[in-house]
């Protein structure tokens, strides 16, 4: 993206959350971006994610500009090439794990013929095989976070951004994660933008940049 800036205004307050930031990532790249609460992280995050428009600037995926296209078109380039795991998971409470990795590609209409056995294969990555029959209040906080990374991967977008993947999760699911997420890295090429409190897993990453009063630095 180049010079996006945001600025909210509610209340007849105007809060500027990010001025103008110049931000790439390449091909099978992991950035970390790391800040204190506040700072316009899952901000920054939602308008590289063609969720929220910025105030200024522009993002561009695979040379397309997100937000001079239509909204049909921004669901179109969003769909094709970004996977997003939020900062809550979002999972459907009435649909199984199965269910809800299939949902984007049903939803997508991708004319894939073998949907559910594309949602197993991912499901089997992430270490869930046997637990596709599972609705997301049966499983643990750790799997539920698997289950929305599988999510974010059925469509094989070429970028995956994570808000907290590893938040609320103990060490030990946090490192099974952050294992995950430089095993898909390393087999499909993927490109990860993760924003993260957890500064052990931004050492995995190949680059960490921290958001602070409204840009984006090398961490002190
Ligand atoms: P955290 O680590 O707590 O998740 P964050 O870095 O993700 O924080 P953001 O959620 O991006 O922070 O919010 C940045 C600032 O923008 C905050 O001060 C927040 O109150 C404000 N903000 C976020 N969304 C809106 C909105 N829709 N309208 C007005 N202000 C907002
Ligand atoms: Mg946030």
């Amino acid at each position: 993206c180049s010079a996006v800036g945001k600025t909210y205004h509610d209340a007849g307050t105007s809060l500027e959350v990010l001025a103008n930031i110049e931000f790439s990532v390449e091909k099978g790249q992991r950035i970390a971006i790391i800040g204190s609460s506040g700072a316009g992280k899952s901000t920054f995050l939602n308008i590289l994610g063609g969720l929220e428009a910025p105030t200024t600037g522009r993002v561009t995926v695979g040379g397309e500009d997100l937000y001079t296209t239509n909204e049909h078109e921004r669901a179109r380039i969003r769909n094709r090439q970004l996977g997003f795991v939020y900062q809550f998971h979002h999972l459907l409470p009435e649909f199984t794990a199965l269910e809800n990795v299939a949902m984007p590609l049903l939803l997508r209409q991708t004319g894939l013929t073998d949907v559910e056995g594309a949602a197993r294969e991912i499901l089997n990555a992430v270490g869930l095989s046997e637990r596709v029959k599972h609705k997301p209040a049966q499983l643990s906080g750790g799997e539920r976070q698997r289950v929305a990374i599988a999510r974010a991967l059925v469509t094989q977008p070429a970028c995956v951004l994570m808000d907290e993947p590893t938040g609320n999760l103990d060490r030990h699911t946090a490192q099974d994660i952050q294992a995950l997420i430089k095993q898909l890295n390393a087999e499909r090429g993927i490109s990860f933008i993760i924003v993260t409190h957890d500064l052990e897993l931004a050492k995995t990453m190949d680059k960490t940049l921290e958001l602070r009063d409204g840009g984006l630095f090398s961490p002190q």
